[in-house]
């Protein structure tokens, strides 16, 4: 058997409704000026001005970046180091889709670490203290908010760079079911499908351990029953709690196993 050393070191909230919490939780963690990175097209579904009353209600002063895309790059994050250098956050609080995550970890990174995004290629280059942060995902796919990985492309290259530190794992993770409702039927295939891709690679790679099956099983079991009704029936919140809850646990057996082939592939394409 594979030996294998396992802590999950994000705290999960999930729900429907489990947003309204999110203030509470932000002070619980001691925050009282967090930097909200959040997509532009977030603006729209309403999300970003929900969390900002949370936040604000709970008597945070709060921030907000978004001046990024989907497939977040080097120069993208380095904007969002000035704008929060400019405003000194204590924490950190990705709200979206896995760009907003891998992004909000990103600017932590160099707010924090000073350098560049290609000095933390990898694994384990911060040496000194992150920000703590919070992850609320409007979409299930990458399971980003089970990782300690952010994925950032080179801006002059477009090559994507795996930058991952243990101190990237964000301190809670609030799943929501309701805030992905407002995806597009575009993510929410082909986020159900990177999700479903990556309980199967953990499931088979070489590097599978006797708990990372435990999370692929669980993980394949979860999206494959509901993949095809949140495409027919998108308003089905226990259906996307479940694509939710799949993506997270295929994010966790990703942390001990890492990837197959088929993302092997995807990074230098
Ligand atoms: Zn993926």
């Amino acid at each position: 058997m594979t030996p294998f050393d396992f802590h999950v070191p994000t705290r999960l909230v999930f729900g429907a409704g489990t947003i309204d919490r999110l203030g509470t939780l932000a002070r619980e963690l001691g925050f009282a000026r967090p930097l909200l990175v959040s997509d532009g097209g977030l603006e729209e579904a309403g999300h970003v001005d929900r969390a900002l009353g949370l936040l604000r209600g709970a008597g945070l002063a709060v921030e907000v970046f978004d001046d990024f895309d989907v497939n977040p790059d080097a120069a993208m994050v380095e904007r969002g180091v000035a704008f929060a250098r400019a405003r000194r956050p204590d924490s950190v609080i990705g709200l979206g889709g896995g760009s907003s995550l891998d992004c909000a970890k990103g600017i932590n990174l160099l707010l924090t670490n000073d350098g560049a995004m290609a000095d933390y290629r990898g694994y384990g280059h911060a040496h000194k203290p992150l920000l703590p942060m919070i992850a609320v995902p409007t979409t299930a796919g990458t399971g980003s908010e089970a990782q300690s990985y952010a994925v950032i492309a080179d801006a002059e290259t477009h090559m994507k760079m795996a930058c991952g530190d243990p101190q990237l794992a964000f301190r809670v993770a609030v799943l929501d079911p309701d805030l992905t409702l407002s995806q597009p039927a575009a993510v929410t295939a082909a986020g159900g499908f990177d999700a479903i891709a990556h309980a199967v690679e953990t499931a088979v790679t070489k590097r599978r351990t006797a708990i990372s099956t435990l999370f692929s099983r669980e993980a394949f079991r979860l999206l494959n029953a509901k993949y095809e009704r949140v495409l027919d029936h998108p308003d089905d919140v226990a259906a996307r709690g479940a694509m939710q809850l799949g993506a997270f646990y295929a994010g966790v057996a990703i942390e001990q196993s890492m990837l197959g082939a088929a993302h092997a592939c995807a990074n230098p394409l």
